[in-house]
């Protein structure tokens, strides 16, 4: 598998195992149990570029493309998926959308800081009615008010929220116009009051890198905060998720991984009846479908990647690499839990909060049925799932790495 990544990935990923090693395995049971979010770590791994690479570097990317992306996300989830819970604020749903639709003032102001991990992101559009359909169930209403707008409503499960200095927020401005009635917003909650984020407790989950909330009374967005024009809001959150697919799914990979990792090595020194838990036939059966099951995630995943990086349409693939990728994970964590007998119960246990990440990921992001309504519509020929490709209208890093590599 390794053929099919370059030198200069191999040795980024090298890197991130050696930063995950030495930086964060050593701290992260006392930050969770302390449950202070990590703003020193987020800040290392900022300034190693580890959020960058789907940027050019005049916005302090380094411009290595979404193959890279992936490994960076697949491998910093499979070292450990609790901190790797903001790498998507930081380095593709929150810098993506502003980079993407913002203007040049707005994204020299807000991305560099996000990729360096100086500033949190947040990227909240669900609310609760209901994320598969976020678009229809919005509430949150957004007023012009001069030079500014006046937000009032709720969202929920903002990730980061409570942490957030710099956030793309989607309100509608126009409640009677559907999804051509969402506005996006850069928000600054700390420069502003109205802005209260609630962590929401939740089982096996990081206690320092939480889900948040969100409650928006009277919340000011100054009017140079909007991003692109008002009714546009809807367009660049899917613009956004479809990029953001991809580290979803290689963040699940990655959980998959952590799991075929911790079995291996448990089954290789747990004796039962004398013999090596692995020896046994049933075990390995277990462990053959985990092992198949990872291989075609990664082509999949990784081929995906490959797609975005070459400009051409990859939102079918991505939507079954995020499905597949996902499934993976369930599976790979369930059997593991079972090799661990009881001991896979104990907190002490990786495997706890790895089986809890890899249920997440198969909800988060586009749950996995909407992944499946999407690729059987493809397939049966009502919706051909990369419609959508070839844009003009708002900045794509792809294309611009594409431009400068001649
Ligand atoms: C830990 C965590 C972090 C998150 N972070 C963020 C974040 O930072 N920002 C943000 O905006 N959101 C975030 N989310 C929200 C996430 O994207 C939503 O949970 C997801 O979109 C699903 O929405 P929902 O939970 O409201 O489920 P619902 O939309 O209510 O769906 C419930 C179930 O119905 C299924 N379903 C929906 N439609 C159909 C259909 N047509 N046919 C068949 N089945 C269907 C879904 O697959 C799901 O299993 C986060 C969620 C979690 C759990």
């Amino acid at each position: 598998m390794d053929d099919l990544l370059t030198e200069e990935i191999r040795a980024v990923r090298d890197s991130i195992v050696r930063f995950m090693q030495t930086e964060v395995a050593p701290k992260m049971d006392a930050i969770e149990a302390s449950g202070v979010f990590p703003r020193d770590l987020v800040r290392k791994c900022g300034e190693a570029g580890f959020y960058g690479a789907v940027f050019p570097e005049w916005v302090g990317g380094t411009g290595m493309g979404y193959l890279a992306a992936a490994v960076i996300s697949e491998e910093l989830a499979r070292n450990d998926v609790r901190f790797a819970a903001c790498n998507n604020q930081q380095g593709s749903t929150c810098p993506y959308s502003i980079y993407c639709a913002g203007t040049e003032e707005q994204v020299r102001k807000y991305v560099p800081n996000l990729l360096a991990g100086i500033t949190i992101g947040m990227f909240s559009i669900t609310e609760s009615g209901g994320g598969s359909d976020a678009a229809g169930n919005m509430k949150t209403r957004a007023v012009r008010d001069g030079d500014v707008y006046r937000i009032d409503g709720s969202k929920m499960w903002a990730s980061m929220s409570n942490e957030t200095d710099v956030g793309v927020l989607f309100a509608k401005t126009d409640p009677d116009a559907g999804h051509r009635g969402i506005t996006a917003f850069i928000v600054e909650p700390k420069k502003y009051p109205g802005f209260e984020a609630r962590p929401i407790r939740t089982l096996g989950l990081s206690q320092a890198l939480r889900t948040c909330a969100v409650f928006l009374d009277d919340f000011v967005v100054p009017v140079e905060n909007r991003l692109g024009e008002e009714g546009e809001g809807f367009r660049i959150a899917m613009r956004t998720l479809q990029a953001g697919r991809i580290t979803v799914a290689a963040k699940a990979l990655g959980v998959a991984r952590a799991c075929m990792d911790e079995a291996v090595r448990y089954c290789n020194e747990r004796m039962i009846r004398g013999s090596a838990l692995g020896s046994y036939q049933m075990v390995q059966a277990d462990i053959a479908d985990m092992a198949t099951n990872i291989e075609a995630s990664r082509l999949m995943v990784y081929q995906a990647a490959k797609l975005m990086d070459e400009g051409r349409p990859s939102n079918r693939l991505s939507s079954m690499a995020k499905y597949h990728a996902s499934q993976t994970a369930k599976h790979a964590a369930d059997k593991a839990q079972q090799m661990f007998g009881g001991y896979g119960m104990a907190l002490e246990s990786r495997i706890t909060f790895l089986r809890c990440y890899a249920d997440m990921f198969f909800t988060g992001e586009g749950s996995a049925n909407v992944q499946r309504i999407l690729i059987a519509e493809d397939a049966l020929g009502y919706k051909n799932a990369d419609r959508h490709q070839g844009s003009t209208r708002f900045r794509d890093p792809a294309a611009e790495r594409l431009r400068a590599a001649g």
